[in-house]
This record gives C-alpha cells, sequence and structure tokens, in this order.
C-alpha cells in the first residue's frame, strides 16, 4: 500500500475474478445444470464478462431471439464500454472541454439513472470515479502500484457526479471540469439486461431469465411453472458455494461484491468498489450487497452504492428509499451475518442452500 508522505508503493498482488461470474456459478448451482429441453438457451461472451439467456418454449425462434440478443449487447457495448477507443462514453472521456457534447438518447438515459442514485445515495454511486478507478488499476490498463494519498487528492478534483450536466434537449452533456470521465462498468451492465428484456417483450416472450456479468432479470416462471431460482453466492474469495436461494418472479436482481476481484499489497487488500467520497476502496464490513428492483440498471447501480455506504448508511438507505436490500456483513471473527430490508423480507422466502 503507498505509504501516504512518500507516495512510495510496493509491487501488487492483482486478483481480477470479478463478481460477475458469483451469480452465474450460483445459479448454476441452483439451475439444473443441463439446459431444460423446453426451454432456449443462449450464451457468450460480452462487455468482458458472460450473458446468459433462457427462454421456456421459444426453440423455434433461435435466430431472431439470438440477433436480437446480440445487436442491443453490442450496442451497449459500442456506446458506454471504456475498454475500446471508439465508444461514446471513451469520445465523452476525451472531450476535455466545457463546451456541450451531443450524445445518444440510451447514454443519456443510463446517465440521468446515475444521477438519480447519485443523488438518492449521497454520492456513494458515481460514474465520475473513471480517473480514481484507472488509479487503483481496475480500469482498461492495469497499474504496478496504488495511487499516493496526494495523487488521489489531485483526482478528486476531477471527480464528482454534479460537475456532469445533462441536457435532455439534443440530448447533450457538458462536464463543469473538462478532465472528468465516467465509467459506466456498475450501471452499464444493468442497462443491457434491461435492453435485452425489452427486445424480448417486443418479440411477444413474457417468460425470460436474462444475465449479464452477474445483473439478472427474470420474467415469468421457468418451463415447469415455477419460480426462477438466483443464487447469491457465499462472499468467499477462496471458494464457491451458495449463500441464499432466491425465488424470482418478474424483478430484476444484482449483487456487487469486493472479495472476487481486489489487489491486495503490503498484506492489505482492497476491492474494485471505490468510496468516491474519500477516492479510496471501501473500507467496511458489507462484502456483498443485493438489491432487487422491477429494472436491472438501478439494481446495478444501487447495490454498488450500499457497498459503498457500509452497514449503518446502508441499511438506513434501503429502509428510506423502501429498497429490497440484503447485505452480507462480515464480522471481525469472519463470521458472516445479513440484513434483509423489510422490502427485501415481504418479497423473498428464500431458502437456505
Ligand atoms: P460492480 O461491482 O457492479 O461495479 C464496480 C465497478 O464500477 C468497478 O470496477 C469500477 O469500474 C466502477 N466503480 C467503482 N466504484 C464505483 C462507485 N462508487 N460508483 C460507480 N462506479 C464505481 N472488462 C474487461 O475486462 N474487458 C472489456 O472489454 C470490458 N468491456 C466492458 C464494456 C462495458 C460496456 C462495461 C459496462 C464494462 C466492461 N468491462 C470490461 C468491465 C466488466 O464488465 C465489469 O464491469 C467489471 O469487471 C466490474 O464488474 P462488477 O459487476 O464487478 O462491477
Amino acid at each position: 500500500m503507498a505509504d501516504s508522505g512518500t507516495g512510495r508503493s510496493r509491487a501488487l498482488l492483482v486478483h481480477r475474478a470479478a463478481t460477475v461470474s458469483v451469480v452465474l456459478a450460483a445459479m448454476c448451482a441452483c439451475a439444473s445444470r443441463e439446459p431444460s429441453p423446453q426451454a432456449l438457451e443462449l450464451s457468450g461472451a460480452t462487455m468482458g464478462t458472460s450473458y446468459r439467456v433462457t427462454l421456456p418454449g421459444a426453440q423455434r425462434d433461435a435466430a431472431a431471439i439470438g440477433a436480437a440478443v446480440r445487436q442491443a449487447l453490442d450496442r451497449v457495448d459500442a456506446l458506454m464500454s471504456t475498454y475500446r477507443a471508439d465508444s461514446e462514453v471513451s469520445r465523452l472521456n476525451r472531450h476535455e472541454s466545457s463546451e456541450p457534447l451531443s450524445i445518444s438518447a440510451e447514454t443519456h438515459a443510463v446517465l440521468a439513472a446515475a444521477q438519480e442514485v447519485s443523488s438518492a445515495t449521497g454520492g456513494a454511486f458515481d460514474i465520475t470515479v473513471g480517473p480514481l478507478v484507472d488509479a487503483w488499476g481496475f480500469g482498461p490498463r492495469e497499474t504496478s502500484a496504488p495511487p499516493s494519498a496526494e495523487t488521489v487528492r489531485g483526482l478528486m478534483e476531477r471527480t464528482g457526479w454534479q460537475k456532469l450536466i445533462l441536457d435532455a434537449r439534443g440530448p447533450a452533456v457538458r462536464k463543469t471540469v473538462p478532465q472528468l470521465r465516467i465509467d459506466l462498468s456498475a450501471i452499464a451492465k444493468g442497462y443491457a439486461v434491461d435492453l435485452v428484456a425489452e427486445s424480448l417483450e417486443r418479440m411477444g416472450y413474457r417468460r425470460y431469465l436474462v444475465e449479464v456479468g452477474g445483473e439478472v432479470r427474470a420474467a415469468g416462471t421457468r418451463a415447469d411453472g415455477s419460480p426462477w431460482r438466483i443464487g447469491v453466492e457465499r462472499p468467499d474469495s477462496a471458494g464457491r458455494s451458495v449463500h441464499r436461494i432466491l425465488r424470482l418472479s418478474d424483478t430484476a436482481v444484482a449483487t456487487s461484491g469486493n472479495y472476487r476481484n481486489f489487489r491486495e499489497a503490503d498484506g492489505q487488500r482492497f476491492g474494485h468498489v471505490l468510496d468516491p467520497r474519500t477516492g479510496r476502496p471501501t473500507a467496511n464490513r458489507v462484502v456483498s450487497a443485493t438489491v432487487l428492483d422491477p429494472s436491472a440498471m438501478r439494481a446495478d447501480a444501487l447495490a454498488t452504492a450500499l457497498l459503498v455506504l457500509g452497514e449503518t448508511e446502508g441499511i438506513a438507505l434501503a429502509e428510506r428509499e423502501n429498497l429490497a436490500a440484503l447485505l452480507l456483513v462480515e464480522g471481525a471473527d469472519e463470521s458472516l451475518s445479513e440484513f434483509k430490508s423489510p422490502k427485501f423480507r415481504a418479497k423473498m422466502e428464500d431458502e437456505s442452500p
């Protein structure tokens, strides 16, 4: 870890198995490993992670459904990836000016949703953390060492969600600090899930499961008429087991955790979710946050915000905003306790694994 005064820092151990497979592995653990004969199963790679779409009784439309899913995912990647120089977000990040820049309606919708969650969470969710994400080595480029406290202070001046001004006319966006850079990794996968789901709805499907990088949306029921069953994984960086099985119909679920994608230096471990208020990786006892919401995009962003807020502020937000949230909290003795918000309890009879 960098010595705050000198900025000296040591080599880093990097662990980058993202949390995205947490829910995927858990789903495999819960759902039958063999695809159901009465359902169409599509899967593949997207946005540095994987996707999976399951549709009971849709085998005959496989080609049309596959094309619609691919088109939606490729659209989000082309607009919102910070891993592609030609994406709209990369173009916005290179636009070092306070002049307005025209953007697509899709990107404007995601930025507007992000600003809403930033406002509701007191800035715990903040897409302008881009420069900090890169400095801590969780962006497209690896870094050899954590940033010094002085570097973090400097970068903090170039972040802050209120420095991004949206204009629905056009639509356009303006930066009050030209060097502002955005990172949509904590919301755009959820948006991709919603976009795929809307494509399937337009094609007349009302029963499906869509999963992109751990963000999930379940509509209707499985082929046998039972609810979809999604596992929330036990937060254990050394292994994979299911903590809770959630039975879902007609809702989305997102989980954010800091025990899969982390870095270590001088015996200290820090995860890929940053606290925009400090410029540093979260340092609280919440190791996994799960949110249920009709929108996978909102669930995605809120799960990240709850991880940043930690137990006390996270529980207060979940109750104030009436969120359906499950927080897994690690004790000093490495025991695991959970907090289920009233709305989560009302919506979810969960099953122990
Ligand atoms: P979450 O836990 O949901 O969010 C954490 C991520 O959000 C962090 O990694 C950081 O980027 C950002 N973040 C951290 N703190 C905050 C905060 N407080 N508020 C807001 N955001 C925060 N990865 C690749 O390796 N290769 C690719 O080609 C690639 N392409 C991508 C294209 C798109 C369109 C997107 C959205 C992501 C892409 N990624 C790619 C990144 C990858 O898919 C995941 O987004 C990343 O690994 C984090 O996933 P997660 O679910 O663990 O993140």
